[in-house]
């Protein structure tokens, strides 16, 4: 199918997830639609980015229900591939994307980024797609994958596309399914803490100490969540800031309970000579 698409000059669209589909993938599919045919999505979920105590065995698992929601929102072909078929028994190669894949979801998570970047790279080879859709809610993975196109001359576009949420402000994840309903609620204090600190940058502040204390001081009022982290980063490098002065992250990693969830606040200058900043949440 990809081979004839090109043949033909159409514009091949590839939406990676790991299933158990929510809107926040539809987004991305439906974004991809309009822009892409054929349009591919993959379901894999990959053994090689979750560390040795993460949650692999029980990541939620929705093939049927997901097949369908992909046929409804028009995906033209779905790539399931079995593990042994992505990584063969003699398999010995990995991407490694120095700097960025060790800090902030990297450091939390050692061997995390060379998963994701490893099983994208194969997903981009195999579909070879002209452009491949990523959501902002995985801020860093976006701008890993980014930076391997572009480090390794890849063909494919790399799109990133806003989050989605509930009505309350929680981003959507395949994992809020294992928050309990007072783990739930607590799991706003995400979004409010980002909230805050969108008051505080709308309201002149750009002192990046200041604003990380706005962040740890919601969270921690919040009694069932740990934090990992709360940062204040260039949009770039993900190296911390000390004034919001260009593009920057306010990015959190929260554990509610024992389920870990991320988060992050966009935010850009209005205009390059402009001190007004735009923000993306
Ligand atoms: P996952 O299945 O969690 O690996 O996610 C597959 C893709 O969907 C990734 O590019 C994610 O960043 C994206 N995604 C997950 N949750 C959301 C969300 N709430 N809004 C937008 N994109 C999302």
């Amino acid at each position: 199918m990809a081979r004839q698409a090109r043949a033909e000059s159409r514009i091949i669209g590839l939406v990676p997830t790991m299933g158990a589909l929510h809107e926040g993938h539809l987004s991305l599919i439906a974004q991809a639609k309009k822009e892409c045919s054929p349009l591919i999505a993959s379901i894999f979920v990959n053994p090689k980015q979750f560390g040795p105590n993460e949650d692999f065995a029980k990541y939620p698992r929705a093939f049927e229900s997901d097949s369908e929601k992909l046929k409804l929102a028009g995906v033209d072909a779905l790539f399931a591939p079995e593990a042994a078929e992505i990584y063969p028994k003699d398999f010995s190669t990995y991407i490694q994307v120095e700097g960025l894949s060790e800090r902030l979801e990297g450091r939390s998570r050692p061997g995390h980024f060379r998963g994701v970047a490893t099983v994208v790279m194969k997903l981009l080879q195999i579909v070879q797609p002209h452009r491949a859709y990523f959501g902002r809610k995985d801020a860093q993975q976006a701008r890993l994958i980014t930076h391997m196109a572009h480090d390794l001359n890849l063909d494919s576009e790399i799109v990133t596309r806003p989050i989605v949420r509930e009505p309350d402000g929680l981003a959507l994840s395949s994992r809020n399914v294992y928050l309990n309903p007072a783990e739930r609620q607590a799991a706003t204090v995400l979004h409010r803490a980002l909230e805050a600190t969108k008051s505080e940058l709308a309201r002149g502040v750009r002192d990046a100490l200041r604003l990380k204390e706005i962040l740890q001081h919601t969270l921690h009022k919040e009694s069932l969540a740990s934090v990992d982290y709360a940062e204040i980063v260039d949009a770039d490098s993900f190296e911390p800031v000390v004034r919001v002065s260009k593009a920057c992250y306010a990015l959190l990693a929260v554990f509610i309970g024992k389920t870990r969830l991320i988060d992050n606040l966009y935010v850009e200058s209005k205009s390059p000579d402009s001190d007004e900043l735009v923000f993306h949440l």
